[in-house]
């Protein structure tokens, strides 16, 4: 008999990973519950057996966040590493000890004790200020251990599931493993949200924005398709897996696909690979990638207090560009420190706007250094591996900008553009072109500055989307000034990595696009099923639609019938 709670019905959000999953849902708790923390009656002999058990709780969060280190690679290891030595912090142990004496309960000392750890963070500002957040974290752990409740987060399942979540930190999403992790579904957070991100770079069918997803009873069945950003409640469970086996022979024929990058009537598009470091430096030159397309520098410096010398600087670049050899080639793009990523010795602290402050190019304004040095790193290491090495600007608004930063790269020797990540440069993107030699647009963050809406913020997905009509228009405007100066446009945002966005975008002239290594095969195979008129009649039917969904629909019938 099918209860009420197992009617079928359905949810719709944002689609990120074009995948189906099918399998019972995990819910990801956010906080420990309430009824857990106040059925919480320790009997403690004295203040030194509360403080012992604080301290094998602090262990126990200390070395799942070390486990979960060793997992990941890049920035995600050093975040996790970095949380791993807080939670067993000797100072931290000194505070709770000082609030044990002065006569608080455990769980109250504890809170006590992070807050004064918050409040000496708050205070230093920068870096240190970012770190609350985990302090935040850590301390839900630890009260999760004493109340005996596992630690919010992801808990990994015991059987290959969907994990169901309100959003994904950082540290929940470093170490996910698909082959238990089948589907990921948030109620919040938009395409350029972190648990987008990371789930690209694992290749696992991800729908994000998804209203009422915490609703959903944990062990519901559920059908995710990240091409359509539908959730299926009770799907029929014969008619779901037959769709997923499906979806996994489609799959299949796609990781096949070798390269090089066209659409199939034989147009030559580049396909590229986004790199952090010389890791994912190293992986994506195994894929089949005409080179790379963003080299994020600043991702390489985010836990370094001071600038490193610049023949420090050039051994980090030369092990990005190495890989590639002498055939293809490295986009740099110059250090993006400043809001979303703070690098100590670059960003400016205590700004009351940082998205719209002094990040990117923009720190060079009153450093010119910081650049001229990292420039001259660049060079070095291009020089030193004999990778060809282009050059670029991120958050340039003005074509003078452009314009400087082209003279500093043409005097080294090497290609140098800029990022279209600022409406003003994607509408004067013909005159930019007169003085530099390509173009990259970055549609997270032309996206975050057209529709005013933070990249960040997990109730705005339906704004934060690169689907928006306005978006697309202000990348055809790029492309099409591209195509008159017969210069490369490129697309290296998230964008480039949705298979059907990708044909769109190649509809509209942009010459190569750039992604996370795992969306490489996807995006590559899928445009080699479209001829180019076919591309540029998606183009069309995308811009002239009135918002996101529209727009996906059209195209998805367009190239998938
Ligand atoms: C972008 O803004 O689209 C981009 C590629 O840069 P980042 O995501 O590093 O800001
Ligand atoms: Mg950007």
């Amino acid at each position: 008999m099918v209860t009420s709670s197992e009617v079928r019905s359905t949810l719709r959000g944002t689609p990120v990973v074009p995948a189906l999953a099918h399998g019972p849902a995990v819910l990801v708790r956010s906080a420990v519950s309430p009824e857990a923390i106040a059925a919480f009656e320790p009997s403690f002999a004295d203040a030194d057996a509360a403080l012992a058990a604080y301290v094998e709780a602090a262990q126990a969060v200390s070395e799942g966040f070390a486990r979960k280190a060793d997992k990941a690679s890049g920035a995600a290891a050093e975040v996790l590493t970095a949380s791993a030595g807080l939670a067993r912090d000797k100072g931290l142990r000194a505070a709770v000890r000082k609030h044990l004496a002065a006569g608080e309960d455990l769980l109250t000392a504890v809170h006590s004790g992070v807050e004064q750890f918050v409040t000496v963070f708050t205070g230093m500002g920068g870096l240190m200020a970012e770190r609350v957040t985990d302090l935040h974290d850590i301390e839900r752990r630890i009260v999760a251990h004493l109340v005996g409740e596992p630690e919010p987060g992801v808990v990994v399942p015991d059987t290959p599931s969907v994990l169901v979540a309100e959003d994904l930190a950082p540290s929940d999403t470093a170490g996910l493993d698909p082959a238990v992790v089948l589907g990921l579904v948030t109620e919040r957070g938009g395409p350029t949200s972190h648990t987008a991100i990371i789930a690209r770079q694992l290749g696992i069918p991800c729908v994000v924005g998804v209203a009422g997803a915490m609703t959903i009873p944990a062990g519901t069945p559920l059908l995710v398709d990240g091409t359509t950003g539908v959730v299926e409640l009770h799907p029929d469970p014969a008619e779901a897996e037959e769709r997923v086996a499906a979806d996994v022979a489609q799959r299949a024929s796609l990781a096949s696909w070798e390269g090089p990058g066209a659409t199939a009537d034989g147009v030559s598009i580049k396909i590229l690979a986004n790199v952090a470091d010389a890791d994912s430096a190293r992986s994506a030159s195994a894929a089949p990638v005409q080179g790379v397309g963003l080299f994020r520098t600043e991702l390489c410096f985010l836990n370094r207090q001071d600038e490193p010398s610049v023949e420090e600087q050039a051994s980090i670049y030369g092990e990005v560009l190495g890989p590639f050899g002498q055939d293809r080639y490295v986009v740099v793009r110059t250090l993006d420190a400043g809001s979303d990523k703070p690098v100590a010795f670059a960003t400016h602290a205590g700004e009351e706007n940082p998205a719209l402050g002094v990040r990117g190019l923009r720190l060079s304004f009153d450093n010119p250094g910081l650049l001229d040095r990292q420039l001259e790193a660049i060079a070095k290491a291009a020089n030193a591996t004999g990778t060809e090495a282009w050059v670029m600007a991120p958050m340039v608004a003005t074509v003078a900008e452009a314009g400087d930063f082209a003279a500093k790269v043409h005097a080294l020797g090497l290609k140098a553009g800029v990022m279209i990540e600022v409406p003003s440069a994607a509408l004067l993107a013909h005159r930019i072109l007169e003085v530099v030699d390509f173009l990259s647009i970055g549609t997270n963050d032309l996206t975050q500055y057209t529709m005013a809406a933070d990249r960040m913020a997990t109730d705005l997905a339906h704004l934060t989307d690169p689907w928006q009509p306005a978006v697309l228009q202000l990348i055809a405007i790029t492309a099409e000034a591209g195509f008159h100066a017969g210069k490369p446009v490129g697309v290296c945002g998230e964008a480039a990595a949705d298979p059907l966005l990708a044909c769109v975008l190649v509809g509209m002239g942009v010459t190569s696009l750039s992604m996370a290594a795992a969306a490489v095969r996807p995006v590559g195979a899928r445009l080699a099923t479209v001829p180019m008129d076919v591309c540029e009649d998606a183009a069309e039917v995308a811009l002239s639609a009135t918002d996101p969904a529209a727009a996906r629909d059209a195209v998805r019938a367009l190239l998938l019938g």
